[in-house]
This record gives C-alpha cells, sequence and structure tokens, in this order.
C-alpha cells in the first residue's frame, strides 16, 4: 500500500512520464554528459600536446641539419649549452629545444625534457613523481604515450609524456663523442629521454559535434514521446467527458420524466402548495384551488390563514413556524375552511426548501383531505365515552340489587330451618352472586381506566395487614386443591409504608387467584414479599406470586396483560374468568409508578411480580405493640420448608436458642413429620410447662389431631399475626387482640376543636358526631371568622375547610401560623378539609404546612384517626387493627347509587341512622332553594358565584352520598367557561334532585 503510494509519481498517467523524463535528463546531465565532456577534453589535449612536441622536434632537427653543420664548417663559433653568457657560442640542438619549450608556450602549458643519462649541467635536477612514472613508462613503451591526471596549485592538469628517440646519425655521434656525454654507446631508436607537456583542464561542457547531435536527438525523441502520450489521454479523456455527459443528460431526462410523473402524481393525490420564505402562496394545485373554492388568482399572494378555521389553536401554528424556520419538516393535522366556511381537515406536511447558500428559499405543503377520518375518530370516541360511561352506570345498577342478593343468601344459607339440598343452593346463590360482583367490580375498574377517571391513593399504609389478609383469604382456596401456599414477607419492612392499600390487595388477590386457578392439585405458590433496596426514609420492595402451575407461553405472554385476553379460549372455559383481571392489575401498577412483569414457562409455572418504591412513614397508629415478645424458642432441627418459614417470624416474637439451653426455652417448635419430636418430647417431660407449636404443611391434616395440654397446632400459611395469635393463646394469655379489636371499642377524646366550614348542612353533620362523642367544639362561618375565634379561644385541633368566602382556608391557615411566630405560641394542629378530590391536592396542603388533609364527606373512621393523632384519649386506645377495619370498610362504600338512602349514608359517613336522617331532611328543605339560587346566577352568566353556589352544593350532596351529582357540580365549578354547556348540566343535576325530593 505504501509501496503504491510512493510509486504513484511514476505510474500515475499524467505526471508519471514528466516525471521519468525528468529523472533521465538529471541523469544525463549529472553523470553521462559530465564523464563524455571531460574525456573528449583529455584526449584533446592529448593531441595537442603531442602535436607541440612534434613541432619542437622538426624545428630541432631542422636546427641540427640547416644551423650546426653551416656553423661548424664556416665559422668558429662554438656550439654549447651556455650561449647566453658566451658571445661566440650558440645554442647545442637540445638547449634550443629547451629554450624554445620555455619561451613558446602559453596559457598555462609547460614543456619539459628531461632524461635517465641528463648532462652534467642538468644532472643536479630531481624529477617528482609524475615525471618519474612517465619516465620510466616510455623506457619500456618507447612507442606509446603517457597521459597522466594531476593537481597542481589546485587546479586539474594533464601530463602527456612522449619518447625523443634517436633517427638521426649525427645526433648519435654527437652525443657519444662529446666530452661531458654521460653515456657514449648511443645508437640509431635509442630514447635518448622524454618530452613531457602539461596543460591544465578547462572542465567546461565539450562536446563533439556528433555527441551534441545525439543529445539534441535524444531530447527530440523525449519530446515527441512525451507528447504522443498527453494527446493519447486527451482523446481518452475528451471520449469519456463525452460519453460521460450523454450519460448525464440521459439521466436528467429520465429523472425530469420522473420528476414530472411524481409531480402529477401528487398533484393528483395531494393538495400542494408553495409559498416564499414569509408564507405568502407561490403556487397551488387544481385540488387545492377546487377544494378551498378559492380561485388561483385570489389564493397566489394571499397566506394560507386565508383558509384557516377560527377554531384553529393558535399554539399549533407558532410550533409549526418555529419547526419550518429551524429547517425542518413539520407534519400534524390543520382545521380548515372553504371560501363558503365549510370546515375540512387535512394531514399536513411542510418541507423547507433551501437555496445553495442554505437559507430558506421557499416551502412545500402537501396535504390530505382526512375529515372522513376525523368524523369517524370524533364519532368512535363519543362512541367509547357513551360505552364507558354506560359500563360505569350498568356497573353501578347492578352492584345495588346484587348487594341484596349477596346479603340475602348469606342469610339464607346460615338459617336451620333450610334441608341441604336447598342450604347447597343457598350457598350457590352466595358464590355465583359474588363472582359476579367480582366481575361487575373489574368492568367498572375497567371503565373508569377507559374514562381516565382511575386513580389511586398514597396513604398510611400497613402492608401486613393487607397481605396477611389476602393470604388468609386464599388460603381456602388453596387447602381445597391441597396446594402449599407459602407466605414469605421480610420482617424488615417498616409496619407503615405510604401507598394504596386497597389497590394492592386488589393485585395481589388477582395474582394469587390466578395462581390458583392455574395450579394443578398439591402443587405450591408462595406470595413472597421482599425489600430490594433500602434509605433511611424509603425502601424498593419486590411482591411476587410464584406457582407451579400450567405457565404461558412466550408468544402468549403479551397478550395477557390486554383487556378481555386468555391464554385460550377453551382451557379457560374450563378455569373461568373474563380476561380482565390482569389488565387491570396493569393499570394498578403503572399508576403506582410501577410495572407488573412475568417470568413464566408453559407447564412450569409462572412468576407475576412488581417493585414498588415506598417512603416510610411514622403512625403510632401501626404498631404491633400486641404481639408477644421476648420469647425463647427452640426449634427441631429439620431441614424441611416449614422450618425455614418458621424460622423468618421467630425474630419478630424472640430469639431462638442454641440447643444447651434448650430447658431455658419458652416454646418448642417442631412440624408434623419431625424425626426429633421424640426427643423433643423428652425434653418436654423434664419440663412440662413448656408449650409446644407443632406446624402443619396442611389444615386439613389439624383436623384429627388431639392436642394435649399446652400444645398448639398451626398450618401454612404462616404469617406474623396469625403466629403471634397461636403463641398468645399457647402462652394461655386471654388477651387476644383480634377478637378485643373486633369489638365495638368506643373511643373517648377530650379536647377543644374549632371547625371553619361555611356549608349548612356540613356544619350540621360535624355538629351531630362532635356532639355525640362529647367533644366540645366552635363553628366559624368562614376562615376570618375563624382566625377571629382562634385569637381569643384555645384550641387542640382545627378543621379547615378550604373553599370558604371572606377568606379561605388557606389564607386563614397562613394567619394563624404568623399569629403563633409573634406570639410565640405553640402550633395548633390544622387539619385541611376539601370536597375536591383532585390528584395532588393532599401533597400541596402538607407541603404549605398544614397538619393533615379529610376529603369530604367526612368519614367517622378517618375523623377517629385525626382525633386519635391530636386529641387526648379518655380510656381504651384504639388498636391498629380497628382502625384499618374502618379502612377497609370504606372501600366498600363505593356501592352507592345517587338515591337518597339513610343505610347508605351510614354506610359511607360511619354515622348513626339518626345522623343519617337528620341530614336526609336537611338536605330536602334547603336543596331546592339552593339550586334556584344556581339558576339565577347561570342565567345572568355570573360566573364567580356558579362557581362558590356548585362548590356549596356540591358540598352538601357528598355528606347525603349523591356522588354522581357531585361529580357534575364540581364539572360546573371547575369548567364554567361555557355557559350552554352549564346550563345542560344544570339541568340535568336539576332533574334528578327533583325526582329525589
Ligand atoms: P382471567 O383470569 O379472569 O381470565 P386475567 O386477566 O387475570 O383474566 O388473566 C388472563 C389470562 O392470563 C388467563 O385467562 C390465563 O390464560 C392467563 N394467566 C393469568 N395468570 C396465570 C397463571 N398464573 N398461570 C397461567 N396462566 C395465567
Amino acid at each position: 500500500m505504501i509501496l503504491k503510494k510512493l510509486l504513484t509519481p511514476i505510474t500515475n498517467p499524467y505526471i508519471g512520464p514528466i516525471t521519468v523524463s525528468a529523472l533521465l535528463i538529471g541523469y544525463l546531465a549529472l553523470f553521462i554528459l559530465p564523464d563524455m565532456s571531460h574525456k573528449n577534453e583529455v584526449t584533446k589535449i592529448e593531441e595537442s600536446s603531442i602535436a607541440k612536441v612534434n613541432k619542437l622536434k622538426i624545428i630541432r632537427s631542422y636546427y641540427t641539419s640547416n644551423v650546426i653543420g653551416e656553423v661548424k664548417k664556416h665559422t668558429n663559433l662554438k656550439i654549447n649549452f651556455d650561449h647566453k653568457i658566451d658571445n661566440t657560442t650558440i645554442p647545442l640542438p637540445a638547449t634550443l629545444l629547451h629554450d624554445l619549450s620555455a619561451i613558446l608556450p602559453q596559457d598555462g602549458i609547460k614543456i619539459k625534457m628531461f632524461s635517465s643519462y641528463p648532462f652534467p649541467n642538468r644532472a643536479n635536477r630531481i624529477l617528482d613523481i609524475y615525471e618519474k612514472n612517465a619516465l620510466e613508462y616510455i623506457e619500456k613503451n618507447q612507442n606509446n604515450v603517457h597521459t597522466q591526471l594531476a593537481i597542481e596549485n589546485g587546479k586539474e592538469v594533464l601530463k602527456v609524456t612522449v619518447a625523443d628517440v634517436f633517427y638521426d646519425q649525427a645526433c648519435v655521434n654527437c652525443h657519444n663523442t662529446r666530452a661531458d656525454t654521460p653515456k657514449a654507446d648511443w645508437k640509431i631508436g635509442d630514447t635518448r629521454g622524454v618530452i613531457q607537456v602539461t596543460q591544465p583542464l578547462k572542465n567546461g561542457l565539450m562536446l563533439s559535434h556528433d555527441q551534441t547531435i545525439r543529445v539534441l536527438m535524444l531530447f527530440i525523441i523525449l519530446i515527441s514521446i512525451l507528447g504522443i502520450h498527453y494527446m493519447v489521454i486527451s482523446y481518452k479523456r475528451q471520449k469519456e467527458h463525452t460519453l460521460a455527459q450523454d450519460i448525464l443528460e440521459e439521466e436528467v431526462t429520465n429523472r425530469t420524466k420522473t420528476l414530472n410523473q411524481y409531480k402529477k402524481a401528487l398533484d393528483y393525490s395531494a393538495i400542494v402548495s408553495k409559498a416564499d420564505s414569509n408564507g405568502v402562496i407561490t403556487y397551488v394545485n387544481d385540488q387545492f384551488v377546487e377544494l378551498s373554492g378559492y380561485s388561483k388568482e385570489e389564493l397566489i399572494g394571499n397566506k394560507h390563514n386565508i383558509i384557516r378555521h377560527p377554531d384553529m389553536d393558535k399554539e399549533t401554528f407558532k410550533e409549526m413556524w418555529k419547526t419550518i424556520k429551524s429547517k425542518n419538516a413539520w407534519k400534524g393535522q390543520i382545521k380548515n375552511r372553504t371560501k363558503d366556511g365549510v370546515t375540512y381537515y387535512v394531514a399536513t406536511t411542510i418541507i423547507p426548501i433551501l437555496d445553495k447558500n442554505n437559507k430558506i428559499e421557499e416551502f412545500l405543503a402537501v396535504r390530505f383531505l382526512i375529515s372522513d377520518l376525523i368524523e369517524s375518530k370524533l364519532i368512535a370516541e363519543r362512541a367509547d365515552i357513551a360505552k364507558s360511561t354506560f359500563l360505569a352506570n350498568m356497573s353501578h345498577e347492578i352492584r345495588t340489587p346484587l348487594n341484596a342478593i349477596i346479603g340475602f343468601s348469606q342469610i339464607l344459607s346460615g338459617s336451620k330451618e333450610l334441608n341441604i339440598e336447598q342450604s347447597k343452593q343457598a350457598t350457590i346463590i352466595q358464590t355465583s352472586a359474588n363472582s359476579l360482583l367480582s366481575i361487575i367490580n373489574d368492568i367498572l375498574d375497567l371503565s373508569k381506566i377507559e374514562n381516565g377517571n382511575f386513580q389511586t391513593n398514597n396513604d398510611n399504609t400497613d402492608l401486613y395487614f393487607i397481605c396477611e389478609h389476602v393470604v388468609e383469604l386464599f388460603s381456602k382456596k388453596a387447602l381445597e386443591k391441597d396446594i402449599k401456599l407459602i407466605f414469605n414477607m421480610d420482617h424488615k419492612i417498616p409496619l407503615c409504608v405510604q401507598t394504596d392499600g386497597a389497590r394492592i390487595r386488589q393485585v395481589l388477590s388477582n395474582l394469587l387467584g390466578n395462581a390458583i386457578k392455574f395450579t394443578p392439585n398439591n402443587k405450591k405458590i408462595s406470595l413472597n414479599i421482599t425489600i430490594i433496596s433500602s434509605d433511611t426514609d424509603k425502601l424498593n420492595i419486590r411482591f411476587e406470586v410464584i406457582d407451579t402451575g400450567i405457565g404461558i407461553s412466550q408468544e402468549k405472554q403479551k397478550d395477557i396483560f390486554q383487556p378481555f385476553t386468555q391464554v385460550d379460549n377453551k382451557t379457560n372455559r374450563k378455569y373461568e374468568g373474563t380476561g380482565l383481571g390482569l389488565s387491570i392489575c396493569t393499570h394498578i401498577i403503572e399508576s403506582l409508578h410501577s410495572n407488573l412483569k412475568l417470568k413464566s414457562e408453559l407447564d412450569k409455572g409462572s412468576n407475576f411480580y412488581f417493585d414498588l418504591e415506598l417512603d416510610i412513614c411514622d403512625d403510632e397508629m401501626f404498631n404491633k405493640d400486641y404481639f408477644v415478645k421476648n420469647l425463647n424458642f427452640t426449634i427441631a432441627n429439620s431441614d424441611n420448608d416449614l422450618y425455614h418459614y418458621i424460622k423468618r417470624y421467630l425474630n419478630l416474637f424472640g430469639n431462638i436458642s442454641t440447643n444447651n439451653d434448650l430447658l431455658e426455652s419458652t416454646i418448642f417448635i417442631c412440624n408434623e413429620f419431625d424425626t426429633d419430636k421424640s426427643q423433643l418430647e423428652l425434653e418436654r417431660k423434664n419440663n412440662p410447662n413448656t408449650p409446644k407449636l407443632i406446624l402443619f404443611e396442611n389444615e386439613n391434616n389439624l383436623r384429627n389431631l388431639i392436642l394435649k395440654e399446652n400444645e398448639m397446632a398451626i398450618a401454612l400459611p404462616f404469617y406474623a399475626s396469625k403466629v403471634n395469635d397461636s403463641l398468645q393463646e399457647l402462652l394461655n394469655q386471654s388477651t387476644n387482640i383480634k377478637e378485643n379489636v373486633s369489638d365495638d371499642v368506643s373511643v373517648n377524646f377530650t379536647g377543644n376543636i374549632l371547625i371553619a366550614e361555611d356549608n349548612d348542612a356540613n356544619q350540621e353533620l360535624i355538629s351531630y358526631i362532635l356532639n355525640d362523642m362529647g367533644i366540645n367544639f366552635d363553628i366559624a362561618q368562614n376562615g376570618q371568622k375563624a382566625v377571629d375565634l382562634y385569637k381569643v379561644n384555645r384550641y387542640d385541633l382545627i378543621l379547615m375547610d378550604i373553599n370558604m368566602p371572606v377568606l379561605d382556608g388557606i389564607e386563614a391557615f397562613h394567619i394563624i401560623r404568623k399569629y403563633e411566630q409573634e406570639k410565640n405560641i405553640s402550633k395548633t394542629p390544622i387539619v385541611a378539609l376539601t370536597a375536591n378530590t383532585t390528584k395532588g391536592d393532599k401533597e400541596k396542603f402538607l407541603s404549605i404546612g398544614m397538619d393533615d388533609y379529610l376529603n369530604k364527606p367526612i368519614n367517622m373512621d378517618k375523623l377517629n384517626y385525626v382525633f386519635f393523632k391530636y386529641l387526648k384519649q379518655n380510656n381504651q386506645i384504639l388498636k391498629y387493627n380497628k382502625i384499618v377495619k374502618s379502612f377497609e370498610n370504606e372501600l366498600d362504600t363505593t356501592k352507592i347509587s345517587d338515591k337518597l338512602d339513610s343505610a347508605k349514608i351510614v354506610s359511607k359517613l360511619g354515622v348513626s341512622e339518626n345522623i343519617a336522617n337528620i341530614l336526609i331532611n336537611k338536605f330536602k328543605k334547603t336543596i331546592l332553594d339552593d339550586l334556584s339560587e344556581l339558576e339565577k346566577y347561570i342565567k345572568a352568566d355570573d360566573k364567580e358565584n356558579i362557581k362558590n353556589k356548585a362548590h356549596y352544593i356540591k358540598n352538601s350532596c357528598l355528606n347525603i352520598g349523591l356522588e354522581e351529582i357531585c361529580d357534575l357540580l364540581q364539572d360546573i365549578e371547575t369548567k364554567n367557561e361555557n355557559i350552554d354547556k352549564i346550563t345542560h348540566i344544570f339541568k340535568n343535576i336539576k332533574n334528578s334532585i327533583i325526582k329525589l325530593v
């Protein structure tokens, strides 16, 4: 890869040839041409040096034959090397040559002559290394030229040396005969010495003509190749370009064609328009024109609000503009109207179209007519509401006679005068009516869920009581199928947590009911309630119902949480059921901010579970002081389920002893089949007073048991209060809490109470109740009067209505708290009273510092609970079981229809029959006047007074259980914008009340 990249400058067809040519020329210029030029110069210098030497030799030869001979013949002149110092002497031929060598050369050329046999006048001359080498070479190779490069004075020079040979006999004679000759036996052909020419090298570019032509040719060929190469490339490119252009043109043509088809299809099926960046219409298609009833001319240049329906929410358009201005597409439904005012709905998509600078150029809007769809949706919604309302009404209506059937069949089946057959039939009526009631209740819940009226409460709750109650309820059913029902509740769970106990009971009942229904005989079911995590004031609890039944296949697991869904209808006919339970449970758990989950395997069993994060509360009401304490248990050391279950509970009541202090134990515990039983029996003989608790898996096994003195037996399911009761009994303690508590407990409170309440009926009701209880009280007509009374009296408790004239409850509360602060007096507990059951009310009042909250109509048990908290008690302590039991009663008070019925009021408010009748009479006396006053305000469209009066009448109706009328009055009170609607609702209310009184 890297190699490929590095080679790109060569392999690339565009720059490759240029790179190769540059490299070639570079190589030529740097290496080949200098070398060639250098060789040329050397050859040239060599030739010129030989020529110079030859010329000198010719001069010497001429001088020898034409001058020396004549001089010798005709003159007395001497011939010698020292001719320069003697006027009668001429130079020897060799001296002439020597002298000329010194005179003739120019331009740094030097000519030297030297020999191995120099005459004495030159004998002292020392030869350098080059001269020595040259002399040696020439003496051996007389016919060759010796050429040598050398550096002299920093410059490159060429030394060319040739032989100086005897060719002439006269010369040989002369040399052999001279007195100072160093050698006298010369002969023709001997090398007398050498002549060396030294010439500097110029090192310029020196090319021969041929060479120059060849270099030029090379360049021309190179350029031609490059030219051809680029011409071919260019031609190819041109061809490709033309081809691409053709393809592009074809593509553009095709696309334009497709676009035109799309446009045609879009125009045909949708309502299309375009608008500029300010929203001014620039294009509309025929459909737009046809639907809107406006002409193209009327629409173009205008804005879209020309067709907008006035009902449309302005916020929708604000949001739309925000979206499209930020260059995003917007989708939504718009209600429009035609030129003639006919309403139509369109599903609209608006897309901003951007220019090349990414700025909004225009908007394209595509709409589809959905009027039919919306109409059908509205009809379906109305039908849905009607269905839910019908279901709610029906279940109310059915429940009233059903209660009577259940009640009377209960009395009937208990009657001693029935024969066996009749008593069986009465029991069948009772069970059938009960299951019908549970179906009706489910349907009512479902309709509430569908209406959005389903609410959960968040109250102080004793989970132990709730869960034990459910387990107890289902233990019978489990026993019928010999199913082992095991209940594990982590005893670290605090006694008081905040949640909706009634709804949890409903969910657990449903899950346990299903578990028993879908688990075969002799199997096992567990209800586990465990802490997953905890904090100082919060804890996360897991509730799980695990069965070992038929299980649910993976693909059906999601469906069963949908209403009316059962795994297999055929199977379910065997098991019965409506398929509503799990759907309702899902809603309940979701309302409690969690999810109902399921793990299940076919034929192995199911595990339904949910986790709830609950606040821990601190409430004296929820104590378990009546539990036996400090017991010492000795427990048979067997390793079976029962042993482990019971062990969980025992530390609630005391400690489990080690074997060593067996005799110290207060209680022995063993199970039905215990192998250690005999040993325990033995030990017990030593201490016969030590009681024994025997554990049984199955209630049926208890029946035939003959218990000895100080023995007690219990069977599954175990739970804290059951174990406690047995222990109490075993220890011969007569104070069985449950029994005591279920007796009528009369609780007397003492204290002075201030009641701020503007409604006459409510004032009357509270007066009756408090008089009955013998509690002192004052009633203030409004908030201001309450403040005034407070300032002059001392109260232990204030019950403060929230909606009051002159000064409302919240303002009065703030004034009182401020007053207490200024005067530095302790705070008087103030409890909010409200007839509005709006979600979050309770939290609102508590968050501003009010001490508690009571819903109207005031329920006796809740009132007792408040008194228990804030007033002194005269005698017996109200036990928690009683309170919870009372709350439980309250859950059944939903069985009220809008009829005046003293029994219902008794059950709802917990007051006596007498007070209930007084309330009804009072209502009958005043209600018509109140209604005509409200009617007057409605006619005058006096919104403020409509609201106040509706609230007032609602308070009166609440006390006597006219809940549906209360709901309608609540509607008038809260949604009083549309007077037509109010008039309509009022007519309904008036008609219903007239029928009642
Ligand atoms: P119902 O029990 O009245 O039919 P539910 O909504 O409570 O209605 O349950 C829906 C269906 O889910 C049941 O009909 C049954 O098929 C399946 N189902 C619920 N609980 C279990 C369980 N523990 N084991 C097996 N199937 C179950």
